[in-house]
């Protein structure tokens, strides 16, 4: 559906980084197989968001949002693939790092 990279304190928290990278795509898309654990957190959006992780290496696999039950995001350090689309949506800036410029053409910002 598209790549985005998001910058609310839970991505922060949950990729101990500056942002997250996701790709997102239609949930009946998507086939989960192998094992994982459920972490939810309360985003900044007041919903709750169920992140799955890699009990082994601990690394994110993908990740649901309350309300948004159509799909599935993928963080994109999770893909083999090293030259996956460059993402067309920044959101929460208004959690983004002061030092950081998002740029590029064809990119929305949200705040
Ligand atoms: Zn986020």
């Amino acid at each position: 559906m598209r790549v985005s990279i998001c910058h609310c304190q839970s991505c922060q928290r949950r990729t101990g980084g500056p942002f997250a990278a996701q790709a997102r795509f239609p949930a009946e898309a998507v086939e989960i197989a192998g094992h994982h654990r459920t972490w939810e957190r309360i985003a900044d959006s007041g919903r709750r968001a169920w992140y799955r992780w890699c009990p082994d290496c601990g690394g994110t696999v993908f990740y649901t949002n309350e309300g948004q039950d159509g799909f599935v995001a993928v963080p994109i350090g999770a893909f083999a693939n090293d030259d996956l689309p460059y993402p067309t949506a920044s959101i929460f800036e208004r959690r983004m790092q002061s030092w950081l410029r998002v740029t590029g053409e064809g990119i929305t910002h949200e705040d």
